[in-house]
């Protein structure tokens, strides 16, 4: 129900973030907000993660509109405020920018934040779209105008998005998607009780909402209901977040042929060459399970239902661009599955709808204003001397061929650095307009459209490798499978991840361990499906393929079923992540050590244990569990440490028997 942010060129099938973000998630079993349970007398032994976060675990409350508190809420909060008012200024021209787009972003700021006029406005922009899904006539109706409701974002039963072929990732691709289902996850619908609890809240909104839009109550509670069974449907054939996790199961390669042989009504070749106004010889089908039973959900007996599904995922879709009323009916949901104990407030709701449509003009401005070359410098440094360490590590490696070896060398040789921001603004990005004629709904509509119109104008020209999957003043870092590139937004290269004044050892366990793991994520069993140019290809000898296959299961084993806040860890859902932060914390060691044979190496786990400090509402941890592919905080620091001869040698006080103790023989490492 929730938009998310969409990728379009990088999908997220090929960017791996360092964390999710808080927005957009959530979580069930009751709806009265709960804290997750603190251990006040934590030791380093008993548990390490609280230990050393004691006293923040203590005092850190969350706020009352948030499901989390933790560095990465504390940080996004500055850049949040700085922004903020710098829009103050750029609105009164005391500060002016000649960055293209900013002048938009600011009245398109403004427009949202009119509350005055969006009271005015009601919810008449939304109407003439409702209209346009009641006036479909059939199916074949649908199919006549899917390409144009594809490009002006109307919700349909199906998408094609222009993506990246990970074959050959300097092509791209139509991608045919599987709509989004209502709950986060397919777990949710096999559980009669986890469906029932997480629906309510769904189905409430939306009935309120159809209502508010002028529905009678009957009328809305029966088009509710209609959409739930189309969406149960889609649900049957939806993949998992586990599935989804694993990018080389999501190639499937189809002809013209196979895909034109999923329904009788929807060509989808016809559909596609009347979105592109070209034809294609081949589409990807990241998952064909859903393709395969397309017509058991969309039929002509289930074209009456098929309209009611769509009128409520188009009325959720504008759920925060039209009236505050409007905006906290759909905030329910939200407050029910993350466990938050009130509705961000709707000046939060502005800051964050246009900041992720302007996000690449901003995300100039923010590196150009914010981030100093001193810090880009340094970390540029830290790179190195990691890669080098990263580098003799694989040529030292006891497990591989020679011949692996070498290749696995030169894709850390080839891989692309990105620090801070970019230099320049996306050409996309010039599209985006603020119209003063139209209110901020159309203006949102139409930007969104002027940028689908972009992706489709330029289908032919290959990828630009060159463009940031993320603003500078995201707290996060990724690695991209696409381009073989590590990158670290200015957002993240502040303390505790990165203080040039802090000591060496604290700079490794927090910006040093991040840079680390993003560079694993190019060995992990996604990034082992890639070459060093970005392209999903074997490099591997069939017998180290084995080999390294054999270790990552051993980790997700070990992960795979830990028990935590009243649930457990999927070990095959966050193997990458976990191998990521296994592979982060190995290398960096060895260059603190390498760097300073005396170093501290308690400063390294302290604040190794300090960046992932948070604090949750258990509500939003059980719901992570199930589609993260991050383990929680705490086990991302305590589950990763047992693993390491290191931390027992610096903390003797571990004996066997402890909570933090494990046995050497039941440790795991791939890299
Ligand atoms: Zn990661």
């Amino acid at each position: 129900m929730k938009k998310r942010t969409k990728i379009i060129l990088t999908s997220a099938l090929t960017v791996t973030g360092l964390l999710v973000a808080a927005g957009g998630y959530w979580a069930y079993k009751t709806f009265v907000p709960q804290e997750t349970p603190v251990d006040k007398n934590a030791t380093v032994s008993s548990n390490y993660y609280q230990a050393i976060n004691k006293k923040w675990l203590e005092k850190a409350e969350i706020p009352s509109d948030q499901p989390a508190n933790s560095v990465v809420y504390e940080l996004g909060e500055e850049v949040k405020e700085r922004l903020k008012g710098d829009v103050k200024n750029l609105a009164s021209e005391k500060e002016k920018s000649s960055i293209e787009g900013m002048d938009d972003f600011i009245s398109y700021y403004q427009q949202g934040s009119d509350f005055k006029q969006r009271e005015k406005d009601g919810l008449d922009p939304l109407k003439p779209y409702l209209k346009e899904i009641e006036d479909l006539k059939d199916l074949d109706d649908l199919a006549a105008k899917a390409a144009d409701w594809q490009r002006r974002g109307l919700s349909l039963p199906f998408g094609f998005d222009i993506s990246v072929n990970v074959e050959n990732t300097n092509q791209k691709q139509i991608h045919l998607s599987t709509p989004s289902t209502f709950l986060p996850d397919t777990s949710y619908y096999q559980d009669e009780n986890a469906k029932k609890s997480m629906m309510q809240p769904v189905e409430q909104a939306a009935q309120k909402a159809l209502q508010l839009l002028g529905y009678s109550e009957k009328d809305s509670q029966r088009i509710v209901k209609e959409a739930l069974d189309i969406d149960a449907e889609i649900a049957k054939y939806a993949l998992s977040s586990e599935e989804a996790s694993e990018i080389k199961k999501q190639v499937h390669p189809k002809t013209v042929e196979e895909i034109n042989s999923y329904s009788d009504t929807f060509k989808f070749s016809e559909i596609i060459h009347a979105y592109l106004g070209q034809e294609v010889d081949q589409v990807n089908i990241p998952n064909p399970k859903y393709y395969e039973n397309f017509a058991k959900v969309v039929n002509d007996k289930n074209f009456a239902k098929l309209k009611s599904w769509m009128l409520v995922r188009q009325a959720g879709a504008a759920s925060n661009l039209l009236t505050d009323q409007y905006r906290l009916v759909y905030a329910e949901i939200n407050k029910a599955w993350q466990g938050t104990k009130e509705a961000s407030s709707k000046e939060d709701d502005v800051y964050s709808q246009t900041t992720t449509v302007f996000a690449d003009s901003l995300s100039l401005y923010y590196g150009q204003k914010y981030f100093g070359q001193e810090a880009k410098e340094k970390v540029a440094q830290m790179v190195d001397s990691i890669k080098t360490v990263y580098r003799e590590r694989l040529l030292k490696n006891d497990w591989l061929s020679e011949e692996t070896k070498q290749e696995a060398v030169k894709k850390l040789d080839s891989m692309i650095l990105r620090i801070g921001y970019p230099d320049k603004i996306q050409e996309e990005t010039k599209v985006l307009k603020t119209d003063s004629q139209k209110n901020f709904f159309e203006n949102t509509i139409a930007m969104s459209t002027a940028k689908n119109q972009y992706a489709i104008d330029h289908f032919s020209e290959p990828v630009d490798k060159t463009q940031w999957s993320m603003p500078s003043f995201d707290i996060n870092a990724y690695y991209s499978q696409i381009d073989n590139s590590i990158n670290f937004p200015a957002g993240i290269l502040q303390a505790p991840f990165f203080d040039a004044e802090q000591d060496m050892e604290k700079n490794y366990g927090g910006i040093g361990m991040v840079i680390g793991h993003e560079m694993t994520h190019a060995f992990d069993s996604n990034g082992a499906e890639f070459d060093e140019e970005g392209n999903m290809k074997n490099w591997w000898t069939k017998a180290d393929k084995k080999a390294f296959e054999e270790k990552t299961a051993a980790v997700a084993k070990q992960w795979d079923g830990l028990e935590i806040y009243g649930g457990k860890v999927n070990g095959k859902l966050t193997v990458t992540e976990n191998v990521a932060d296994a592979g982060g914390l190995s290398a960096t060691l060895e260059v603190v050590k390498k760097e300073n044979p005396k170093a501290d190496l308690k400063l390294y786990f302290e604040n190794y244990a300090n960046i992932w400090r948070n604090k949750s509402s258990l509500q939003f941890n059980q719901m992570l569990l199930k589609i993260d592919v991050h383990a929680p905080a705490e086990l991302r620091v305590n589950q990763q440490l047992k693993n390491i001869q290191a931390f027992y040698d610096t903390y003797p006080e571990i004996k066997k028997g402890d909570a933090m103790y494990l046995d050497p023989d039941k440790r795991v490492s791939v890299w």
